[in-house]
């Protein structure tokens, strides 16, 4: 475990722009990615969420830093109950999405841009925690927009992506 250096863009761009694969159960890299991406959130500022390829591994992991987004869980929230304040996604998808949002939008992969993005409001996710069990969450606010920032990290796409009409 280990607070990594955060890939950027345009330096990490080979990287950033693949695409991760998914987890197998019982994965061995899994711990090692998984705290390695909480050590690298906690240590930095404003950090609302980080995603694997952002720290150089391939894989379909991403967390969010519970201090930000607790106001954006369902009021049946799992993540309410657990004391961790880094929540863990495991090969997530998307199962459904409601509404539109159009709002500017950074990336700790992208600094010093901001970037007006069209993201679904609302969501319901499906994805596996650290202890290969699964869960069904949904999120609005910040939390949704995060994950589907996270998720596109996961596709290789950046906010830069969206520039060009791709959004
Ligand atoms: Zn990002």
């Amino acid at each position: 475990m280990a607070v990594k250096t955060i890939l950027s863009y345009p330096q990490a761009s080979h990287i950033l722009t693949a695409q991760s694969e998914a987890l197998a159960v019982n994965e061995s890299q899994t711990d090692e990615i998984v705290l390695d991406l909480k050590d690298t959130l906690r240590a930095t500022p404003n950090g609302v969420g980080l995603a694997a390829p952002q720290i150089g591994y391939l894989k379909r992991i991403f967390v969010l830093n519970k201090d930000y987004i607790s106001n954006d869980l369902a009021e049946d929230s799992l993540f309410l109950k657990t004391k961790d304040q880094m929540l863990v996604f495991i090969n997530p998808k998307i199962i459904t999405q409601k509404g539109e949002v159009f709002e500017e939008e950074g990336c700790l992969s992208v600094p010093g841009e901001f970037i007006k993005i069209k993201r679904a409001k609302q969501i319901k996710v499906r994805a596996y925690n650290e202890l290969g069990m699964q869960f069904y969450e949904k999120f609005k606010g910040l939390a949704s927009r995060a994950i589907q920032q996270e998720i596109d990290h996961l596709n290789g796409i950046l906010i830069l992506n969206y520039t060009q009409g791709a959004g």
